[in-house]
C-alpha cells in the first residue's frame, strides 16, 4: 500500500491546488506556505529524492515544468529561490521528489 501524500494527489485521493500538470510532472499550492507564491513541482513517478532523478526526460520535464510555474506566477522576473530538500539532515518530510519554489517577496540570504 502507497502511503504517500504526494501519491494521493497525483491520484486526486485528497485535494490539492494545482497549477500546473502534463504527464510526467504536477504542480500545486504548498498546503503551508512559506512565501507568498510557494508552489511544490512534482514527477508524477514516485522517486523518493532528487538522486534518483536519473531518467533525462524526465528531468526536463521537471526543469520546463519549474519554468512554467515560475512565469505563471509572475516571479520570474523578481527571482525565486528553488529548493529540494534531500534526506533527513535537509529535514525532507515527503519522501516524494519535490522542487519547493518560493517568491514574491523578498528573500533573506539566510539558506540554512
Ligand atoms: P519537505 O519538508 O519534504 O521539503 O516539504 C514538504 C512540503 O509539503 C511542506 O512544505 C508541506 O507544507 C507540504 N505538504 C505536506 N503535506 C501536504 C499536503 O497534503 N498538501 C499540500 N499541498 N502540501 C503538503
Ligand atoms: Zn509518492
Amino acid at each position: 500500500m502507497n502511503d504517500c501524500i504526494f501519491c494521493k494527489i497525483i491520484n486526486r485521493e485528497i485535494p490539492s491546488t494545482i497549477v500546473y500538470e502534463d504527464d510526467l510532472v504536477i504542480a500545486f499550492e504548498d498546503i503551508s506556505a512559506q512565501a507568498p507564491v510557494h508552489t511544490l513541482v512534482v514527477p508524477k513517478k514516485h522517486i523518493k529524492n532528487v538522486l534518483e532523478l536519473e531518467d533525462p526526460q524526465l528531468m526536463a520535464a521537471v526543469f520546463n515544468a519549474i519554468r512554467k510555474v515560475a512565469n505563471s506566477k509572475g516571479v520570474d522576473e523578481s527571482g525565486f529561490r528553488l529548493i529540494a530538500n534531500t534526506g533527513d539532515a535537509a529535514c525532507q518530510t515527503v519522501k516524494h521528489l519535490h522542487f519547493h519554489i518560493l517568491g514574491g517577496k523578498q528573500l533573506t540570504e539566510k539558506m540554512d
